[in-house]
């Protein structure tokens, strides 16, 4: 068996890794401090933000004001850039002294890299991308749930023996409450020695990727594979509904639209008050991605499409001619859906 870093009877309290920008906090460390804010209080554990970075101060006193216990503050020029060595390096030296119980993390791209290795290095287990977190009666384990088997089952996976108990969770699954505090929470800064030999690699120059957040649309029209290819039909709905476009995996792989729309599993899991789904089946890997719709409206010609059962208003149809009705409708209506 592989030793632990520390044992369930030294862990305590429940931390949650909060990713920042030029700032701004990650929104989805802003939804894993929500749940992870529930997850304590049925424990009656501390709730603690772990913030890394160059110089904290500013950033700091911001954390020491959401819904946190206590934040910890691990700063060192060189995690001014995230580097999953350096980040890793501090991250495991500050958990293996505090020891926490839970230790959340979003599934963005730095979490996942930072959450691997870390992982590893604390000998422990991590559920990666978890769809929901409780914590199991009787014991207060976190169970994290995760679909398997390209979604056809849903497994709770809990870690038993190691600490801290890991788990990731992509942007949109949990909702943000807002919530905050009206005198500053403690704040624990430290500082970490960091070798050479953990810091292999230099940022020279980062680039900020432009492209669309579909997580936060308000209206959404989705392309399935029904489309055959020509989305000009689905954006002109786009336009007239004010709404963005997404897609499903296959239009995605097809080439019809940017991966960054991709609705789903693997791809962007949203909360539109409107989702319209044109020409796509209904996989339980997609639909995932719009369960949270307030209202689905789904264009199917197959009547048995498993889509429909995610839909609050079917319509059976040919998809080309009722979007070009739609369209058409809209526009001779001033542009008022
Ligand atoms: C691990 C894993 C992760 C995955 N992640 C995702 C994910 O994040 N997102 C995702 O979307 N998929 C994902 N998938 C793929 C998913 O299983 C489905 O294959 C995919 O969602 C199907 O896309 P589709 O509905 O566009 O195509 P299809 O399943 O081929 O459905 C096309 C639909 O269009 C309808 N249609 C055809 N022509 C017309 C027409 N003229 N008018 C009206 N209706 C028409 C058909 O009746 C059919 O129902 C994942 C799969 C795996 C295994």
């Amino acid at each position: 068996m592989i030793e632990p870093a520390y044992t369930p009877a030294q862990a305590s309290g429940t931390w949650v890794f909060l990713e920042h920008d030029e700032g701004e906090f990650a929104p989805v460390s802003l939804e894993l401090l929500a749940k992870a804010r529930d997850l304590a209080s049925q424990s009656g554990s501390r709730l603690t933000g772990l913030i890394m970075g160059g110089d904290l101060g500013v950033l700091a006193g911001k954390a020491a004001l959401l819904d946190l216990d206590e934040v910890v503050a691990v700063s060192s020029p060189l995690l001014d850039q995230f580097t999953a060595e350096a980040y890793s390096h501090a991250a495991d030296a500050v958990i293996r002294e505090r020891r926490p119980d839970i230790l959340l993390l979003g599934a963005t791209a730095y979490g996942r890299d930072l959450a691997g290795r870390l992982a590893v290095m604390l000998r422990t287990g991590l559920t990666a991308d978890c769809t929901d977190l409780e914590l199991e009666a009787g014991n207060g384990l976190l169970l994290g749930e995760v679909s398997g088997f390209g979604g056809g089952i849903l497994a709770s996976i809990k870690c038993e023996t190691h600490r801290p108990q890991m788990a990731t969770v992509r942007p949109g699954v949990f909702t943000e409450t807002g919530a905050t505090r009206a005198t500053a929470a403690p704040v624990a800064m430290v500082n970490v020695d960091i070798p050479a030999s953990a810091h292999p690699v230099e940022v020279v120059a980062r680039h900020r990727k432009q492209g669309v957040d579909i997580s936060k649309a308000e209206r959404l029209v989705v392309a399935g594979r029904g489309f055959r290819g020509d989305l000009g039909l689905l954006e002109a709905l786009a336009r007239a509904l004010d709404a963005e476009v997404g897609a499903t995996r296959v239009a995605v792989d097809e080439g019809w639209a940017e991966r960054d729309r991709q609705v789903g599993q693997t791809g962007i899991i949203t909360r539109p008050k409107l989702a319209v789904v044109c020409g796509a089946s209904g996989a339980s890997q997609f639909t995932c991605g719009i369960d949270q719709a307030e209202m689905v409206v789904a264009l199917n010609q197959d009547p048995e499409a498993p889509i429909f059962e995610s839909a609050d208003l079917c319509v059976v149809d040919d998809l080309f001619p009722v979007v070009r009705a739609l369209v058409a409708q809209i526009e001779s209506n001033g542009g008022k859906a």
